[in-house]
């Protein structure tokens, strides 16, 4: 072999090693959202801005700690929405926004991209943590959406844990609820049955009354999910669903394309399907995730005038996230990389 030969190999061979770490697939990864909107630095005292970030972090830990484990994907979003659901700083579970009749009415769905399982269930109102019916709507039924009486139903038939509509019960978003009714002119209806009496709570300022939660994973034998829980948004009448529940507008899993949860003006996101509409790009366009995501974020959503964001993550570990609003809580994490935590558009 001639010289020139062999240093071509030498080179070739320094070139793979340094490469390898670079594009070496993480075996677990994890990206998580509490919600987007109008966030912005001047808003949020110190005091709610660590809230926030606490809060992503633990479900960053939880999420980790799953799949650390070699737990499934789907697990992992199924705990840590759970968390997020008992927090009453996010719009879902306890802390939900209200409906018009003074209601918590919850939505909630997940999908398995290693099957193309998926549940969902919407306008529930007395399950603790309605991720986990969705969840078992999908297992334990045969059905992919439950609503209504009908899904709260089957929550108690599939030995789901109950709770009193007081449960899910914050005065911070009762006192949204009465100011947006009042601006519509609509009667305020009287505080739910059980609800503390009025006291005094953080205003945190949240016009647009996102706060959603939605996580996507994927887990160490290369399968994806994704899962999404919300209370809607507040002063919702007739019954009004949004994208959360519905699978490809505000959730889809596919391990041929990619996972992604969303959050912001449902009605938006249901008609771009975007979350599908994300997977589709990536499956038949061949483009990264990040230029699925940002097509269909910044260019279709926001020609639409729909407002909001999506984190989405592909099985071979690509992590995205994007939103047209000022900020969103977010987060991210996977094996052999240090989480991000942002919540404004000038963090990461
Ligand atoms: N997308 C949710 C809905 O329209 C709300 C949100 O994400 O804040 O119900």
């Amino acid at each position: 072999m001639r010289q020139y030969q062999k240093l071509a190999i030498v080179a070739l061979g320094i070139f793979a090693l340094s490469a390898t770490p670079a594009l070496a697939k993480p075996k677990w990864a994890i990206a998580i959202h509490g919600g987007a909107g109008v966030i912005e630095r001047k808003d949020l005292t110190p005091e709610v801005e660590a809230a926030y970030r606490a809060a992503m972090a633990r479900a960053v830990a939880t999420g980790t700690a799953v799949l650390e484990r070699g737990g499934s994907s789907m697990d992992a979003v199924e705990a840590v929405i759970r968390e997020f659901e008992d927090d009453p700083l996010f719009n879902a579970g306890r802390g939900a926004v209200f409906t018009a009749e003074g209601q918590n009415s919850l939505d909630s769905s997940i999908m398995d991209g290693a099957t193309l399982n998926a549940g969902a269930v919407a306008g529930v109102t007395r399950t603790r943590h309605p991720i986990s019916l969705a969840r078992a709507v999908m297992e334990k039924s045969k059905h992919v959406m439950l609503v209504g009486p009908g899904a709260d139903a089957f929550s108690v038939s599939a030995g789901l844990e109950q709770a009193e509509p007081a449960w899910f019960f914050t005065e911070r978003r009762w006192a949204q609820l009465v100011k947006e009714l009042t601006a519509q002119g609509l009667p305020v209806p009287p505080r739910p049955r059980g609800a503390p009496a009025p006291h005094a709570f953080i205003a945190i300022p949240d016009d647009r009354k996102f706060g959603t939660v939605g996580v996507v994973a994927l887990d160490s034998s290369g399968n994806v999910a994704a899962g999404t829980s919300t209370g809607g948004t507040t002063a919702k009448r007739w019954g009004r669903v949004g994208d959360s529940p519905i699978i490809g507008a505000g959730t889809y899993a596919a391990n041929q394309s990619c996972a992604v949860s969303g959050t912001g003006t449902g009605e938006y996101f249901i008609r771009l399907t975007v979350a599908r509409e994300i997977c589709a790009l990536v499956q038949y366009q061949g483009m990264s995730l990040q230029q699925a995501a940002d097509e269909v974020i910044q260019t279709r959503l926001t020609a639409l005038g729909g407002d909001g964001g999506i984190v989405a993550l592909a099985p071979d570990g690509q992590i995205a996230w994007s939103y047209n609003t000022s900020g969103m809580y977010r987060a991210r994490a996977a094996q052999g990389q240090a989480p991000v935590i942002s919540i404004y558009k000038d963090e990461p």
